[in-house]
């Protein structure tokens, strides 16, 4: 540990006529004098900046002397994150939206994929018909992989979600069975069709 002397200054006060300061790297001790004392505004917990480290007052009239300042090295603790009240409610209630919302786009879903998995047979369809139940398909395929995210975004607040994504799977993987066979179908009769 370091002293305050000629050519070695306390870091804090600047004291030299004597060594009643200390320090090292994790604490300083700095006297308070009636020559030299640490700044008269310091509170505990106030930080000073110390050749671009920054250290805290931790505690008063104390240390070797009695009557030092305690600064120790400041470290930064992150905030842990704690909503407020309304905060909280408000996410609550958001949560409750997704929910409800996520809901209703399952029940839309499973109209959609019904409407898309009337199986229309192409062999007997004109081109326009395996046009429309093609765009059909590829519609409840995407919007069937949105929505999947959607719901499992949901189920990391809300369980009861679960359900209801079961009844979704029970739509979405035969719609993936559907796009993949009308991919074959269009891919083998038709070459790739403009959407
Ligand atoms: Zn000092």
């Amino acid at each position: 540990m370091q002293s305050s002397k000629r050519n070695n200054p306390c870091p804090v006060c600047g004291r030299t006529k004597d060594s009643d300061c200390r320090w090292d790297n994790d604490v300083i001790f700095c006297h308070c004098g009636s020559s030299f004392a640490p700044p008269s505004h310091l509170k505990i917990g106030d930080i000073i900046r110390l050749d671009g480290k920054d250290w805290a007052l931790v505690k008063t009239n104390s240390g070797h002397t009695g009557l030092c300042h305690v600064f120790k090295p400041h470290r930064h603790i992150e905030k842990t994150y704690t909503p407020t009240p309304r905060q909280k409610q408000q996410g609550q209630d958001r949560e409750q939206y997704l929910f409800k919302e996520s809901v209703k786009a399952v029940e839309e879903y499973i109209k959609l994929a019904n409407a898309a998995l009337e199986v229309i047979n192409y062999e007997y369809c004109n081109l326009k018909q395996i046009k429309e139940s093609k765009a059909l398909i590829n519609r409840a395929f995407d919007e069937g992989k949105e929505l999947r995210e959607v719901l499992v975004g949901v189920r990391r607040f809300n369980k009861n979600i679960e359900e209801f994504i079961e009844l979704f799977d029970e739509k979405y993987r035969p719609i993936k069975y559907q796009k993949k066979a009308s991919d074959e179908f269009c891919w083998n009769h038709l070459g790739e069709i403009d959407e």
